[in-house]
């Protein structure tokens, strides 16, 4: 095997400072691979050892024969007080790199104060104790502690459970920085877990309120959709119900206003045949009616007068022919006949249809003149001819004239029964007019009303339609703005009334379905809904990020433990090696091995016997030692002597480093129990070992002292301070007693 350290003596110096019995600064610098380190008992070389040890970084207190930190602190002397604070520095030669920090030289120092605090140094610089050992572990220092053997700790690796042995040999091989790093990914891995876990159970916290989000922004979406179709659905609805109503209203303004103009015109004829109406009779049909009784009366006296002039005519004429004659003798066949002819005229008149009145004065008319006939035929003739001749002509003169009167009269009554037939006809031509134009009215008033009704009907349409408007967009918002000034379509004011109490209809169970939705303040809910999906989407991805590098770090695991074990095998065989030989050379002949055990567990049976049953393979196995000495049949640890034992260890010791060198070792008096001849061997190995790693050791023994490059010896003055000086193999044999 190639060894890193041979020529190199890598640990170069160590300085102890209040630590344990060095109450001063003291140092010990090494420049020979091989330095042993020799003095009286007590003098303070094992707090040399331990010294390394507490600078590498050990925790065990116990490994540094101490309670408590304090304990590692110059405890003070009459002659040198107390520290409070104990501090070891070594100083390492980096020249090759073998420490993983861009140094040629690397200082290592641990500080402990009295109150238990450590602090770290690197090179000055504080540090944490995990780095220094992850350093070190990288350079194959530290560990389970086999680099530095402390006193009667020899057969340690002998005493140690095989569990215990198996770790120092994984150290010894170098798998410590394996095991660091698979410790690390295992934490990493557990850290992983534990993340997985929170993560999972935070995906699931939130599962519930995602999907409740997403239900609601689902509602909301289709809310939105239906909100889009309602104001689709409203603005061809508004544009066909607004032209409607426009074109409607227009339509009726126009026809009602001429039902309002016939309305007004034919009221005003009423009114104009209303007021005639209440006449009835006209002033002239009155002035005619009156003039007609006048000329009737007029009529009746004429007659009389004319009666009365004919009688007298008669007697008149009779007088004249007969002076003497008694009337009865001179009574004329005319005056007879003009008798007869005025009696059958007056009953002509009352043929025409006169009424009782009339009747009742033309029959004492009637008498009155048959009495004054008979009077005539009674009365006294004229005196004389002449006489009787002028009372003729005189009478019948005036009988002329009645005569003509009375055709006059006649005349004039038939004129004035014309015209007032006229004036009554017109009268009733008024009438039929009056009912005419009345019934006129009605009809127009009942037009305007059902007009009235029609613009109520717009008016309560037009209401509506502005309420449409309004809640259209209280519901739908800006979407329906400017609604008004979208195209008309072209079917709007066409189209059947039931298209558009279909869109209505529509509408109407759009806006119920809207409501149905019911979902208030939506931007915050789809806010929410977003926030919740990225921190799901998140969480879903550092999963997976997760799960990834779990199955990173699990093949990373494997690949350490693959290599571990490979190593492992490699190692121990190397060892069992060398093991044999420097077994053979110490005994003499025989044979010690290393043994991987079968893991077992212990398990109690139902008898309470306790059973050892076989791990699963996974479990860790530790390692025996089997030894077998020469000329002797028995084998096994227990069989070994105190030196025996001494011999096997240092045996087992040296295999381990010779398979995977350390940079240094420290064997802390590891010669103890040996006598002259095995010391010897021992020096021999120690030459041999040396070849490989740098050596110091603690001893008492010359042969070993004799090893030494390099010889220190510690001694203790009065003043209990631990010293250190270079001394020769002749003194220190001296120093060492
Ligand atoms: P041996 O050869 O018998 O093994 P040694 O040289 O290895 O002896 P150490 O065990 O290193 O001796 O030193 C022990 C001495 O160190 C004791 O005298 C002890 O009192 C002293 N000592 C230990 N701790 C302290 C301390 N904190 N303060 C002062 N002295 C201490």
């Amino acid at each position: 095997m190639r060894c890193l350290y041979a020529g190199v003596s890598m640990l170069k110096s160590i300085e102890l400072n209040g630590f344990k019995s060095f109450g001063r600064k003291t140092s010990l610098v090494f420049t020979e691979k091989i330095a042993g380190v020799v003095g009286p008992n007590g003098s303070g070389k094992s707090n040399v050892a331990e010294g390394f040890r507490f600078v590498l970084g050990e925790q065990s207190m116990k490994a540094m024969r101490t309670k408590r930190g304090e304990d590692l602190i110059w405890g003070g002397s009459p002659a040198l007080p107390r520290m409070n604070r104990a501090s070891v520095k070594v100083v390492f030669d980096n020249s090759k790199r073998l420490l993983d920090i861009d140094f040629s030289e690397v200082t290592i120092e641990r500080v402990v104060y009295r109150d238990g605090q450590n602090e770290y140094l690197l090179n000055g610089t504080q540090v944490r104790l995990k780095d220094v050992i992850r350093l070190l572990a990288g350079a194959n220092i530290g560990g389970s502690g086999y680099q530095i053997i402390s006193q009667g700790e020899a057969d340690r690796i002998l005493t140690a459970s095989p569990k215990e042995r198996r770790e120092m040999i994984e150290d010894a091989l170098g798998l410590k920085l394996y095991q660091h790093k698979k410790v690390e990914s295992e934490r990493k891995l557990e850290e992983t877990a534990v993340n997985l876990e929170k993560t999972r159970s935070l995906r699931r916290e939130i599962a519930p309120h995602l999907k409740f989000l997403r239900d609601q922004v689902e509602k909301i979406e289709k809310a939105r959709e239906m909100k889009d179709e309602l104001a689709h659905t409203l603005r061809d609805y508004l544009l066909r119900e607004d032209a409607r109503i426009k074109a409607d209203t227009t339509l009726s303004k126009g026809d009602m206003q001429e039902v309002v103009d016939a309305l007004r015109e034919t009221e005003n004829q009423l009114k104009l045949l209303q007021a005639a109406k209440t006449e009835t009779i006209s002033p002239r049909e009155q002035e005619l009616s009156v003039q007609m009784t006048e000329q009737s009366t007029a009529l009746q006296k004429i007659r009389e007068l004319r009666s009365s002039l004919s009688r007298d005519l008669g007697r008149a004429e009779g007088a004249l022919m007969a002076n003497t004659i008694t009337v009865e003798q001179v009574v004329s066949a005319p005056h007879v006949r003009q008798f007869a002819h005025e009696i059958d005229e007056t009953l002509a008149t009352l043929e025409s249809g006169s009424d009782a009145a009339t009747v009742q004065r033309v029959i004492l008319a009637l008498r009155a003149r048959i009495q004054s006939f008979i009077d005539g035929l009674t009365g006294v003739a004229p005196v004389t001819n002449h006489e009787a001749e002028l009372a003729v002509k005189e009478l019948a003169k005036k009988l002329e004239d009645a005569t003509a009167e009375e055709a006059r009269v006649i005349a004039l009554g038939n004129a004035l029964r014309s015209e007032l037939s006229q004036e009554r006809e017109k009268r009733f031509e008024r009438e039929r007019d009056s009912v005419t134009v009345e019934s006129k009215v009605r009809e127009l008033q009942s037009r305007l009303s059902s007009f009235r009704r029609v613009e109520d009907e717009l008016t309560a349409r037009r209401e509506r339609f502005e309420n449409e408007v309004r809640e259209g967009i209280a519901l739908v918002g800006t979407a329906l703005s400017g609604w008004n000034t979208g195209e008309i379509p072209q079917d709007a004011l066409s189209e059947e009334q039931f298209a558009q109490d279909k869109r209505r209809r529509a509408i109407e169970r759009l806006k119920i379905k809207i409501e149905e939705a019911g979902i208030g303040g939506s931007e915050e809910v789809i806010r929410e809904y977003t926030h919740t999906k990225e921190r799901d989407e998140f969480l879903a991805k550092e999963i997976v990020d997760l799960e990834a590098s779990a199955e990173k770090l699990k093949d990373l695991i494997a690949e350490l433990e693959k290599t571990m074990d490979q190593k492992f095998t490699e190692g121990l065989h190397k060892i069992n090696d060398a093991l044999g030989h420097f077994f053979s050379k110490l005994f003499n002949g025989g044979m010690a091995k290393l043994e991987v055990e079968t893991p077992v567990r212990k398990k109690r049976t139902d008898d309470e016997e306790i059973e050892e049953v076989p791990e699963e393979e996974e479990l860790y196995a530790g390692l025996s030692v089997s030894v077998q000495l020469p000329r002797k049949k028995v084998t096994g640890l227990e069989i070994l002597s105190g030196g025996e034992r001494a011999l096997t260890s240092i045996a087992l010791i040296f295999s381990m480093s010779q398979v995977n060198p350390p940079p240094f070792l420290i064997l802390d008096e590891t010669d103890a129990a040996l006598d002259e001849a095995n010391s010897k061997r021992y020096a021999d190995m120690i030459r041999e070992l040396g070849q490989k790693s740098q050596l110091i050791f603690i001893t008492h023994n010359r042969a070993t002292m004799a090893a030494g490059g390099e010889l220190y010896g510690v001694t203790m003055g009065h003043d209990g301070v631990s010293q250190i000086l270079s001394v020769k193999l002749e003194e220190a044999v001296k120093v060492a007693k």
